[in-house]
């Protein structure tokens, strides 16, 4: 059996239990060899006050300390920004022939595939499992999305009976946690402890993030 790799991309800034749950499930439910986390570039103009690329890496590196099979994969950050996932999959490729790799994607960000650079070329170079998120089940999918999942879903257990293209659902448990209420939480004097590591809160006091202006 070839290896089989799930790919779990985000901003991460700041990685949270949502994310960290959410590929722990998908890893055993998909019987993935490993998951890894690529945090994104983004362009310099559009980066938090304070948060580069590499600090939101490094929070992700001090989440996934003694993780089973999930690690960090900063390769985006040594590409332009801003990150395509199109060309971050072919570089995977490049670097191991021989696996099979799923995109993992939140239901939110599922629907935002088709806004995606060249996002018709997903299905030729991975599968992609949907990680059930609170907040987002209701919202429809748009057409192109139906379209392809009328003939590509299938159940998590045959996924990689192929080598590409496959579509599934994933049932985690459902964590309604986001970057965006721990960043709200840390700018009203709140504290996020208990919906991230602590290892990731060390990091976010020792440098200060967060404290300024929202992003
Ligand atoms: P932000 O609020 O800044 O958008 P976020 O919490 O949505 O942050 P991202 O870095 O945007 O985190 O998400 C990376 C990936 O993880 C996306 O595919 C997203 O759908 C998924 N994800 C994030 N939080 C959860 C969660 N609580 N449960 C399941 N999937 C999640
Ligand atoms: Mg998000």
């Amino acid at each position: 059996m070839s290896l089989r790799i799930g790919i779990m991309g985000g901003l991460f800034n700041p990685v949270h239990y949502g994310h960290l749950r959410a590929a722990t499930e998908a890893r055993d439910l998909l019987a993935l060899d490993r998951v890894h986390f690529l945090p994104c570039a983004v362009p310099p103009h559009r980066e938090a006050p304070g948060v580069s690329a590499e600090l939101r890496a490094r929070m992700v590196e001090a989440a996934l300390q003694g993780a089973q099979g999930l690690v960090l994969d900063a390769r985006e950050l040594a590409l332009p920004a801003p990150s395509y996932t199109v060309r971050t999959l072919e570089d995977m490729h490049r670097e191991m022939p021989q696996a099979s790799f799923v995109l993992l994607l939140g239901e939110d960000a599922f629907r935002g595939l088709p806004r995606w650079h060249q996002w018709q070329r997903i299905p030729e170079l991975a599968h992609v499992a949907v990680l059930r998120r609170p907040g987002a089940e209701n919202a429809p999918y748009p057409d192109a999305l139906r379209e392809w999942a009328a003939k590509a879903e299938t159940a998590p257990g045959t996924l990689f009976e192929s080598q590409a293209g496959g579509l599934t659902h994933c049932k985690v448990t459902a964590l309604d946690i986001s970057s965006t209420r721990i960043r709200e939480l840390l700018q009203a004097g709140r504290d996020p402890r208990y919906l991230l590591p602590d290892a990731v809160l060390d990091i976010i006091a020792r440098e200060n993030l967060y404290r300024g202006k929202t992003t």
